[in-house]
C-alpha cells in the first residue's frame, strides 16, 4: 500500500483562498487609510496592501470579475498614496464579489454612481438584472488585440439581451485549463488556434489548487492537436460548457473527433457577431426549460374547466368562505398551473411527445445518460420500476441489505432471489460502511460454481449511502464483467443526484462511468491489452478484465433529485445507459412504468425537474463545489475549535473506511496541524471515499444519545433539521442551498450547547457524576455488534446451499394467518437453544438504521436477538413489543415443499451460512 502523505494547502479551494485575500485587503486598506502619515503602522500597511494586491492580481488573472482592470486602479490609486479612495473601491469590489451581485449586474467597471465614467456605464448600471457570464478565450493574443475583441463584442450587446458576458483571455491550454478549475461563471470556451502548453502566471499561492491540471504533462502533443485535446478534455470535465473551435484548417482536413467535440467550429473569416450570436444562443438553450415554460404559457390562458380538478385556476378555492386561507397561502400562479390537460401545450407523461419529452431529453444530455425518464413518486418508485423492468421471478439479484427498503419491496413484487450482500459494519459508530468487492466477487464464483450464473440479472449497490461511502463504480462494475459480461448494475443514486456536476464526485457515477467503460471496451487498444492479460492466466484463472466480445454495458441509475437538487418533494429520475435498451427492454421498463405511475403524474413535481436540470446545467458546477467547501468549513471549525472539539469529533475518511480499502492512504480530509488534504488521488483511486458533504459528528462525549440529540437539542432549542442518527453519531449535510450563515449558525448551536453541557456537568454531585459516566462509557465502548444477513430457511432457499431465497414466496405465506406465530423477543434466544429455528415472516425494519435486519424467510441468528435487544430506538417497523417477533410455525414450515426435491433440512443450527 502507498504511503505517501497527500499534499496540505492553508485553504480548501481558490474559493476559500479568494474570500480570505479579498476580506484581508479590505481590511488592511481600511486600516492605511487611518494611519499616520509616515508612521510605523503605515509602512506595516502599505507592506501588506502591498503584497495582498500582487498576490491577488496573481488569482484574478483567471476571473473576468473584478478583472484586470480594476485591479490595476487599486495600483494607481496605492501609488499615488489615495488611501480613501483605495479602501472605498476595495470595499466595495469585496461587496460585489462575496456577494455575488456582479453575476446580475455586469458593469459596475466604476464603484459608485459618482465615479462612473460614461452614460453607457449608467445605464448598465441600471438595467434590468441580466444574467451574467464570462466567456473563455484561448488565444496567445497581445494585450492590444485583447483590448479590440473585448470592444467589439461589447458593441454587439444589445439592450434586449437576457443574457450578457465578459471575456477572459487565457494565453496556454495550463492557464485556461486551470481558470476552468476555478472559475464557476464561464459558460463557454472559445480555442482560437493553437496555444502554447505552459503557464506562465502560475504563482506560489496559486500552485496547491492547479495541481489537478498541473499533474499532468500533454506538452509533448503537437500545437495543432492541443486545441482539438483540449475540447476532449473540457467534455469530460466541464461537459456542461458550449465549446467553440476557430481554426484555418479546412473542413475536410479536420478530424472527425474534432468535429465533434465542439458544439460548433468557426472560421476566422467568419464574423465576429456570428460567434456572439452562437454564445448567447448556447446559453439560451440550456436555460430553455420546456414544460416548466409550457406550463408558464397555460397557466396564463383563459380557460373554462369541464373535467377534473376544481381547485384548476383555483375555481373552488378562492371564492370559498372556508377555505381561501389555502389559495391565500400558496398564491395564484400553483392554482393556475394546477390542471389535469395533458393538451393545449402541455403533454402525457406516460406517453410524452411534446414539451416533457424534450425537458427529459434536456436531462438525459445535463445528466449523460442515454435516456432519462421523471419519476413523480420519489425513488422508492423509481427502483420498483427499474427492478420490474429487468427481472423476472426466480432470476437471480445480488442487493447490499442495507439499501432502501423499496428494493427489499421490488423484490418481492418480481419474484427475484435475492443474494443479500453485507456492508462492512462500522461498530464502533453502530453503522455501516459499504460491500467490499471482494464478498460480491466471492458470492458470483459460489453462483458461478453452483451453475447459477445464467440466472443472476443485476447487481444493486446503494452510491453513494445515507453516511456517504462512496464505491469505486468503475472498479466494481470492471471486475463483476468480468465474472459475469451481461450483469446490469443498477446504482441507486438517491443521495448523489448531484455528483454530475462536480469532476471527483463525476467519476463514481453510474452514467459516467457506463460511457467510459463503453469507449474503453470498444477500443483497439483494450482488446490488446485483454488478449495480453488472458495469455498471461494460470489454467483455471479467473480473468479481471471483461472479454470485449462478450460484455454489454447496461447500466440504470436513480435519484431523488429532491434530496441534493432543487426538486419538489418526490421529483426524481431514472437515467439509463444500457446498449440493449432498445432492443431487450423498452416494452418491459414501459410496462414497468405504467405499472407504478400515477395516471395524475404532479405538474409543479415534473416542472422543478425540468428547471432542477436548467439550474445543474448552469451552476451546478459552482454550487456543488460550494457545498464541499461549506462541509470543509464546518469539519476545520470543529477541528480547531477547542470548546467543540472537546464535546464533538467529526468522523474522518479513516474512522469510515478501513485501510485495506485506501490505497491512497488519505485519512482525513483536514487536520489542525496539517491543512487540507487534496482528496483528488483518494477519489480517482481507492475502493472507497467519504462524500466530504456528509458530516458525521460523533457526540459520545456528550453523554445524549443521537436520538435524544437529534430531538431535544438541535431540534427543540435551535430549530436545526437532521435526519439520520446512530446511537452515538448525528449526521449533517451540506447541499447546494447551504449558505456560510447556515453553517456559522450551526457552529454557534454546538457551542452553545457544549456551554451548557459544560454547566450541567459542573453542577453534577457525586452519584450524578457516576450516572453521567457510566452513561458515556455505554455510548461509546459498549456498542452493540451490528447483525449480518443470516441465510434463508431451506423452504426459502432457492437451490439448496447455493446464494438466493425465495421472499416473495415467504411474504405471501404469511397472508394465513394460520402460517405465523408471535414469539416475545425476550424468549427467543431459549427457545432457539432448545433447537427450534425460528423464522422471521415479515420485514423488521428499526429506525434508525432504517434498513430490515429480517426478510421474510430469513433465520433468526442470536445476533439479530442480541441487536434488538440493545436498540434504544422505539420505531421498529414489523415489530410490536407487545406481541414478540412474527415467526412462521413450525408446521407451516414442515408443510412447506422444499423447493427442489433433494433439500437438506433442517440444517444444523446456527452455524452460519453463506446463503
Ligand atoms: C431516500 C432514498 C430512496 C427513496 O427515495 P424517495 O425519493 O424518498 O422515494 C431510495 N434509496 C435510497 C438510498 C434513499 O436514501
Amino acid at each position: 500500500m502507498m504511503q505517501k502523505k497527500s499534499k496540505s494547502a492553508p485553504y480548501y479551494n481558490i474559493g476559500q483562498l479568494r474570500v480570505e485575500y479579498w476580506n484581508k485587503l479590505k481590511i488592511e486598506t481600511s486600516d492605511l487609510r487611518r494611519c499616520h502619515k509616515g508612521s510605523t503602522n503605515e509602512k506595516v500597511h502599505k507592506q501588506n496592501v502591498r503584497d495582498l494586491l500582487k498576490e491577488l492580481k496573481g488569482v484574478e488573472s483567471f476571473f473576468a470579475f473584478p478583472g484586470k482592470e480594476r485591479i490595476q486602479k487599486f495600483e494607481n490609486a496605492f501609488i499615488s498614496n489615495e488611501y480613501a479612495s483605495l479602501a472605498h473601491m476595495v470595499a466595495e469590489t469585496t461587496r460585489q464579489l462575496l456577494g455575488d451581485s456582479y453575476k446580475s449586474n455586469p458593469d459596475f467597471i466604476g464603484f459608485d454612481e459618482q465615479s462612473m465614467d460614461s452614460a453607457e456605464e449608467h445605464e448598465q448600471y441600471h438595467s434590468i438584472r441580466k444574467n451574467h457570464f464570462e466567456v473563455l478565450f484561448v488565444d496567445n493574443i497581445t494585450t492590444e488585440d485583447e483590448q479590440k475583441l473585448k470592444h467589439s463584442l461589447r458593441t454587439l450587446r444589445s439592450p434586449g439581451d437576457k443574457f450578457t458576458y465578459d471575456v477572459l483571455i487565457q494565453r496556454s491550454f495550463q492557464d485556461a485549463m486551470i481558470a476552468l478549475l476555478f472559475n464557476h461563471n464561464i459558460q463557454a470556451v472559445v480555442i482560437r488556434y493553437a496555444p502554447p502548453y505552459y503557464s506562465k502566471q502560475i504563482t506560489p499561492v496559486i500552485k496547491p489548487y492547479a495541481e489537478e491540471v498541473l499533474k499532468h504533462d500533454f506538452s509533448s502533443k503537437s500545437e495543432t492537436d492541443l486545441g482539438p485535446f483540449m475540447g476532449e478534455l473540457i467534455k469530460q470535465f466541464r461537459p456542461e460548457l458550449d465549446t467553440y473551435y476557430v481554426t484555418d484548417t479546412a473542413l475536410g482536413h479536420l478530424k472527425g473527433s474534432t468535429i465533434k467535440g465542439f458544439n460548433r467550429i468557426f472560421y476566422q473569416t467568419e464574423d465576429i457577431q456570428e460567434l456572439h450570436l452562437t454564445i448567447i444562443r448556447g446559453i439560451a438553450e440550456r436555460y430553455n426549460t420546456p414544460f416548466f415554460s409550457a406550463l408558464v404559457e397555460y397557466s396564463q390562458k383563459p380557460t373554462g374547466v369541464f373535467h377534473a380538478m376544481p381547485i384548476s385556476r383555483g375555481n373552488s378555492v378562492f371564492k370559498s368562505r372556508w377555505i381561501h386561507d389555502f389559495g391565500d397561502f400558496y398564491g395564484r400562479n400553483m392554482f393556475l398551473a394546477e390542471t389535469s390537460a395533458t393538451t393545449g401545450g402541455l403533454d402525457s407523461l406516460l406517453q410524452p411527445t411534446g414539451p416533457l419529452k424534450k425537458a427529459q431529453e434536456m436531462a438525459r444530455d445535463a445528466y449523460g445518460s442515454l435516456y432519462t425518464y421523471f419519476v413523480t413518486n420519489g425513488t422508492s418508485t423509481a427502483n420498483k420500476i427499474v427492478m420490474q423492468a429487468l427481472v423476472k421471478p426466480e432470476d437471480v439479484v445480488l442487493i447490499d441489505r442495507d439499501c432502501h427498503k423499496s428494493h427489499h419491496y421490488g423484490l418481492v413484487l418480481s419474484g427475484a432471489y435475492p443474494v443479500y450482500l453485507d456492508s462492512y459494519p462500522i461498530e464502533e459508530y453502530s453503522m455501516y460502511g459499504a460491500v467490499p468487492l471482494e464478498q460480491i466477487k466471492a458470492k458470483l464464483l459460489k453462483l458461478k460454481e453452483a451453475e447459477r450464473l445464467d440466472k443472476v440479472k443485476m447487481l444493486l449497490l446503494t452510491n453513494c449511502t445515507f453516511d456517504g461511502l462512496v464505491y469505486n463504480v468503475e472498479r466494481v462494475m470492471e471486475e463483476v464483467l468480468a465474472i459475469k459480461p451481461d450483469m446490469i448494475f443498477l446504482w441507486d443514486e438517491a443521495w448523489y443526484g448531484f455528483a454530475g456536476f462536480a469532476h471527483n464526485y463525476r467519476q463514481r457515477t453510474g452514467m459516467f462511468t457506463a460511457n467510459k467503460l463503453y469507449k474503453k471496451y470498444n477500443s483497439a487498444n483494450y482488446r490488446r491489452r485483454y488478449n495480453e492479460h488472458i495469455r498471461g492466466l494460470k489454467n483455471g484463472e479467473q480473468s479481471s478484465l471483461p472479454d470485449p466480445d462478450k460484455v454489454r454495458i447496461r447500466v440504470y441509475s436513480t435519484q431523488s433529485t429532491h434530496k441534493t437538487l432543487s426538486s419538489f418533494r418526490q421529483g426524481s429520475m431514472i437515467h439509463i445507459w444500457d446498449e440493449d435498451f432498445r432492443r431487450k427492454t423498452e416494452n418491459t421498463f414501459l410496462e414497468a412504468y405504467m405499472t407504478h405511475t400515477s395516471t395524475s403524474p404532479n405538474y409543479q413535481m415534473l416542472a422543478s425537474l425540468d428547471v432542477g436540470r436548467r439550474q445543474v446545467q448552469l451552476e451546478g458546477f459552482e454550487l456543488v463545489e460550494k457545498s464541499i467547501e461549506m462541509a470543509m468549513v464546518f469539519r476545520a471549525k470543529v477541528n480547531d475549535m477547542p470548546q467543540l472539539s472537546k464535546y464533538f469529533d467529526v468522523l474522518t475518511v479513516h474512522d469510515f473506511i478501513p485501510d485495506k480499502f485506501r490505497q491512497t492512504g488519505l485519512k482525513e480530509y483536514y487536520s489542525k496541524n496539517e491543512g487540507w488534504n487534496r482528496m483528488e488521488e483518494a477519489w480517482e483511486k481507492d475502493e472507497f471515499v467519504l462524500d466530504p458533504t456528509k458530516i458525521t459528528l460523533f457526540i459520545g462525549k456528550t453523554g445524549v444519545d443521537g436520538d435524544t440529540f437529534k430531538n431535544k437539542f438541535l431540534m427543540d432549542k435551535f430549530n436545526i433539521q437532521i435526519n439520520k442518527t446512530s446511537r452515538n453519531t448525528v449526521l449533517f449535510m451540506t447541499n447546494i442551498g447551504t449558505t456560510r450563515g447556515s453553517v456559522t449558525y450551526l457552529i454557534n448551536a454546538l457551542l452553545k450547547i457544549a456551554d451548557a453541557l459544560d454547566e450541567e456537568f459542573k453542577a453534577l454531585n457525586d452519584k450524578e457524576k457516576e450516572i453521567r459516566d457510566k452513561r458515556i462509557h455505554s455510548l461509546t465502548k459498549e456498542v452493540p455488534p451490528l447483525p449480518d444477513f443470516s441465510y434463508f430457511h431451506p423452504t426459502f432457499q432457492a437451490v439448496p446451499g447455493v446464494p438466493g431465497g425465495h421472499l416473495r414466496e415467504a411474504y405471501f405465506m404469511a397472508y394465513n394467518e394460520n402460517n405465523y406465530e408471535y414469539v416475545p423477543l425476550e424468549d427467543c434466544l431459549s427457545i432457539m437453544d432448545a433447537g427450534r429455528i425460528l423464522v422471521a415472516s415479515t420485514f423488521v425494519i428499526p429506525y434508525p438504521p432504517g434498513f430490515p435486519v429480517l426478510v421474510p424467510g430469513q433465520v433468526v441468528s442470536d445476533q439479530i436477538i442480541n441487536f434488538m435487544t440493545a436498540l434504544d430506538v422505539s420505531e421498529i417497523h414489523g415489530y410490536r413489543s407487545d406481541l414478540g417477533l412474527r415467526v412462521f410455525t413450525e408446521k407451516a414450515l414442515n408443510n412447506e415443499k422444499p423447493r427442489t426435491p433433494n433439500a437438506k433440512r433442517p440444517i444444523e443450527k446456527k452455524k452460519k451460512q453463506l446463503i
